[in-house]
């Protein structure tokens, strides 16, 4: 075979591989010779090598033997004068672990301009991100992966409801470690667009330098991970991606709306997976970190617009009577402003009760005592005549004091009017039953969990 006949065959495997495989694998490679039906060639490195050879080696052979040449072996060997030169042409993928981002190899590619990211919110910064008890184990372990250190916590998730900071919080952690690490090839995408992206990869049969570029990352950031579960290829390859990255003591950093237990179509391997890192949840925020927000968020404002006045108590009014969402905080306090700016008038109660009556209004909407009885029913799976009636019996007990804990918290309602839903006892039975709840709470965290849950079915 002479390198003419070896061109040609070029050209039919371009065809056969794609664009993309064609220049990350083929191309790179050099016909040496023929020799006992062996073709041998040259690749410029070990890894290279291997990797030709196990996904190459058959759709080359089968071309060179359609092109009229009998060869029964393809054999790939390094040779030395091209090693140099396609290590950085090609960054095949890392080939050493590198166990934290401190110890950047060389030779690697690096910098983020050819990684398929999601573009990165510049107000999301940690400089911006309030901190208040619902979100302060969730900040601190942020903080402590952003330092890029040690590669402890792996993998990082992040989970909880919409609007309590999740994006923000990743998003703070990758501007964080690009300014450390310019270097470092840091990934932030959304579940989704992996899977975009897979699917393409797979349509264009080019799976190859998907792999290749999502284990080439030293950093690996997916939002929203509840979008792949159920989508059973992506999440095989999100799984290996996964396993491959760990193994190389890269940092992977995850988000989802729920725990990954909780996660129904989650495939059960990743669950497992991410249970095994640190997992950290965003709780609803508070008053306290609702008012943070805000008058950060207002302090904003004012600076950009300082002829507006804000009254006395608009903020905390507020913090006190819109959602636990922050995305529906920030919202309002958008609006408001440029209502304000608008008007020309101060920022008073009034006012807001007037612009944001829509919000406030969809926040008013409480819980009743007949939609926590019938929650925790079918939480604990227990009949509603049990709960409500008068049996002592342990499997109804504590649901039913459960429900109390659940009135007292997410209601304005009495101990007496609670005690009369629940079984007709006094109201002293009610107290008993909240303050065991909590009690227990604080050293059961199966009871706490369930809390929890119940408080965000009521509340969704
Ligand atoms: P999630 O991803 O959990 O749905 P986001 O991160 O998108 O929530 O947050 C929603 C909005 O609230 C964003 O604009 C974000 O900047 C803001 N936000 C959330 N938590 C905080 C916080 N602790 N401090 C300041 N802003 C916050
Ligand atoms: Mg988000």
């Amino acid at each position: 075979m002479t390198n003419e006949t070896w061109g040609r065959v070029r050209v039919e495997l371009r065809k056969a591989v794609g664009e993309n495989n064609f220049t990350a694998w083929i191309d790179p490679i050099v016909f040496d010779r023929l020799e006992d039906r062996t073709a041998r060639f040259h690749v410029p490195t070990n890894f290279f090598g291997s990797w030709v050879s196990q996904n190459f080696r058959d759709v080359i052979l089968r071309h060179l033997n359609s092109a009229g040449i009998g060869v029964d072996r393809v054999e790939f060997s390094v040779c030395p004068a091209n090693a140099a030169r396609a290590d950085n042409a090609n960054a095949a993928p890392v080939a050493t672990p590198r166990p934290s981002l401190r110890a950047q190899g060389t030779g690697l590619k690096t910098g983020t301009d050819d990684l398929p990211g999601a573009t990165l919110n510049p107000g999301y910064t940690f400089d911006n991100f309030i901190v208040g008890k619902p979100n302060e184990l969730a900040h601190a372990a942020a903080r402590r992966v952003a330092e890029g250190r040690d590669v402890t916590f792996n993998p990082l998730f992040l989970y909880g409801g919409v609007g309590l900071g999740k994006t923000h919080l990743m998003h703070a952690i990758a501007w964080e470690l690009r300014t450390r690490f310019p270097e470092a090839r840091i990934l932030y995408l959304s579940a989704e667009q992996f899977m975009y992206r897979f699917v393409r990869a797979l349509r264009e049969q080019d799976t190859m330098t998907f792999k290749q570029i999502f284990r080439s990352v030293d950093v690996l950031m997916v939002d929203d991970v509840q979008f792949i579960a159920g989508k059973t290829s992506t999440q095989e390859e999100f799984f290996h991606t996964f396993n491959a990255l760990v193994e190389e003591g890269k940092q992977i950093i995850i988000s989802g709306d729920r725990a990954p237990v909780d996660m129904e179509a989650l495939d059960t391997r990743i669950a497992s997976r991410l249970q095994c890192g640190l997992v950290v949840d965003l709780h609803p925020t508070d008053y306290e970190l609702r008012l943070g927000v805000l008058q950060h968020k207002a302090e904003q404002a004012l600076a950009r617009n300082p002829q507006i006045k804000l009254a006395e108590g608009v903020l905390e009014f507020m913090a006190q009577r819109i959602s636990t969402n922050i995305r529906v905080v920030e919202g309002a306090l958008t609006r408001l402003f440029a209502f304000a700016d608008l008007v020309r008038r101060e920022v008073t109660i009034e006012m807001v009760q007037d612009c944001l009556s829509d919000i406030l209004r969809s926040t008013d909407r409480k819980v009743t005592l007949d939609q926590i009885i019938k929650t925790t029913c079918e939480y604990y799976n227990i009949r509603q005549a049990d709960i409500t009636g008068s049996s002592r019996a342990r499997a109804v007990a504590r649901p039913r004091q459960m429900a109390m804990f659940l009135s007292k918290t997410l209601t304005s309602r009495s101990y007496p009017e609670i005690a009369r839903k629940l079984g007709g006892r006094d109201h002293t039975t009610v107290l008993y039953g909240v303050r065991k709840i909590e009690e227990l709470m604080a050293v059961d965290s199966q009871i706490a969990e369930d809390a929890e849950i119940l408080r965000r079915m009521l509340e969704a």
